[in-house]
């Protein structure tokens, strides 16, 4: 995709969004996943259930591309689940665009799943060693078959067996003709709230998709909770006894929607005060600030409101390129950012500029953008990261590279700043990471997942390790099998 190639950042896995009991829920789950299209956008799905049967459609690309009026008008019922994908785990392809559907004993089953599991390649090969076919290579297969394999016929306790049985992040839709099921991992690594409209419940990975579609927020899913919705209404259960908040902090610093809440936290919010943090953290004489579009802004705003140096669009967003651009060349990718990106010259001409980006991942790009700020005229370019340096994978569901890759695992930030060609650089702390989100929370961390920045994960990892022998920093709490 256009957009991974040039530009250097952390990518979303996947949001999920459902309806229970309302007959327009194909539609109100199209509008859903509209809302979450910034949490991927390779392909997009909606499974319905009029009670007895499902109907369902799947596609590549954004939503409005993968639906037309045809597709969404063949949706019937008053239950739909719907997901947005970007590829992490498995390949890019249609058959692993979710939700995705299988027939098993009992009946029917889709599932919708943000989050990837860290235990998937061990359990489907247990699985398969006993006579399961996959037919994705997606790890929420995995889940599938563990509920067909059970030897429960209630879905409640099939679906509570197979969670016990998983590990990693999995905020999981299940539905039946009759039920939708809406889970949890113990960590609560993504995020995922509860809602109302009218009589009908409504589920989301985030907020915003609540308010398109006129839902009262109701509450958080709680890490370690199993909600079942049917006929008999909102029941909900402990399926993990050992539980501990560990939400991702990129939500809070890239990947949520400003207007979106999380642990009734508002992101933009969060964001501000994370530039706030940087600013009393790294404070530089400048004359003016400016945030990269659309995701630093906030913290630009922030940054500018706690120094009192004035905020301007030095850089300025080109909406319209589109993601199916002609691959670029290596010679062709500075361009590339160009198209996306413009440094106004008016603004940043013979200034000392603060450039505000959220993260630095491989650093290209953080380079491409200094340079073009130079381009235009700046008399200095100072970059101040809004999180920590990102110095280890994340198997949780977000593509932040192998860690070969990512900049911060090689270099120090005096190496940073010389490879990105930047006057000064500074990272926020772990502390003021927790400090600006506004956490207040009795679990590790302010109940931060910071296994990117730290190396310390929160759940046990399993699988394989891509390339990590260049590495001299190697985590200690990675445990391999
Ligand atoms: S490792 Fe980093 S990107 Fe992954 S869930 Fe934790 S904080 Fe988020």
């Amino acid at each position: 995709m256009f957009d991974d190639v040039i530009w250097d950042k952390l990518n979303e896995e996947c949001g999920v969004f459902g309806v229970f009991g309302h007959a327009d829920a194909p539609q109100l789950t199209y509008y859903g996943i509209h809302a979450l299209q910034h949490r991927g956008q390779e392909s997009a799905g909606i499974c319905a259930s009029d009670g007895k049967n499902f109907s369902y459609h799947r596609g590549m690309g954004l939503v409005t591309e993968a639906f037309g009026n045809d597709e969404l008008d063949h949706l019937r019922g008053h239950i739909a689940i719907g997901h947005v994908r970007y590829t992490t785990a498995g390949e890019s392809k249609i058959e692993n665009a979710q939700p995705l559907i299988f027939k098993y004993s009992h009946g029917n089953l889709a599932l919708a799943h943000n989050g990837n599991l860290v235990n998937a390649k061990q359990v489907r090969h247990q699985l398969e060693r006993q006579g399961s076919i996959f037919q994705t290579t997606s790890d929420t297969e995995v889940v599938a078959h563990l509920i067909a394999r059970s030897g429960y016929d209630k879905i409640e306790e099939a679906v509570k067996e197979s969670l016990r049985m998983i590990k990693g992040a999995y905020a999981l839709l299940i539905m039946t003709e009759k039920k939708m099921i809406v889970a949890l991992d113990p960590n609560g690594l993504r995020p995922l709230s509860l809602a109302k409209l009218g009589d009908a419940y409504v589920v989301s990975s985030e907020t915003c998709a609540f308010d398109i579609v006129g839902a009262t927020y109701l509450r958080e899913v709680e890490p370690g909770e199993m909600v079942v919705i049917d006929e008999d209404g909102l029941r909900s259960e402990r399926v993990s006894g050992n539980t501990q908040r560990a939400i991702c902090s990129f939500e809070y610093i890239y990947f949520a929607r400003p207007d979106s809440d999380i642990d009734g936290i508002n992101v933009h919010t969060a964001r501000k005060r994370l530039g706030r943090e940087l600013a009393a953290e790294a404070p530089v004489e400048a004359d003016v600030v400016t945030g990269v579009p659309d995701s630093s802004i906030s913290a630009a705003i922030g940054y500018a409101e706690a120094t009192g140096i004035p905020y301007e669009l030095g850089l300025i967003k080109n909406r319209y390129v589109g993601r199916t651009f002609i691959q670029p060349s290596q010679e062709l990718r500075a361009k590339g950012v160009r198209m996306k990106l413009s440094a106004v010259r008016k603004v940043v001409e013979g200034k000392r500029v603060v450039m505000i980006d959220d993260s630095i991942v491989r650093g290209t790009t953080s380079g491409r953008i200094v340079q073009m700020l130079r381009d235009a005229g700046a008399k200095e370019v100072h970059v101040r990261i809004s999180s920590p340096p990102v110095m280890n994978s994340c198997f949780y569901g977000i593509d932040t590279s192998t860690r070969a890759e990512l900049i911060a695992a090689k270099k120090n930030i005096e190496e940073m700043r010389q490879f990105i060609g930047a006057d000064s650089l500074a990272f926020l702390s772990i502390d003021g990471l927790m400090r600006g989100t506004g956490r207040n929370s009795d679990h590790p961390n302010n109940g931060h997942c910071l296994a990117c920045f730290t190396g310390q994960y929160p759940t046990e990892i399993y699988e394989e390790i891509e390339d990590e022998s260049e590495s001299e920093n190697h985590c200690e709490s990675l445990s391999k099998s």
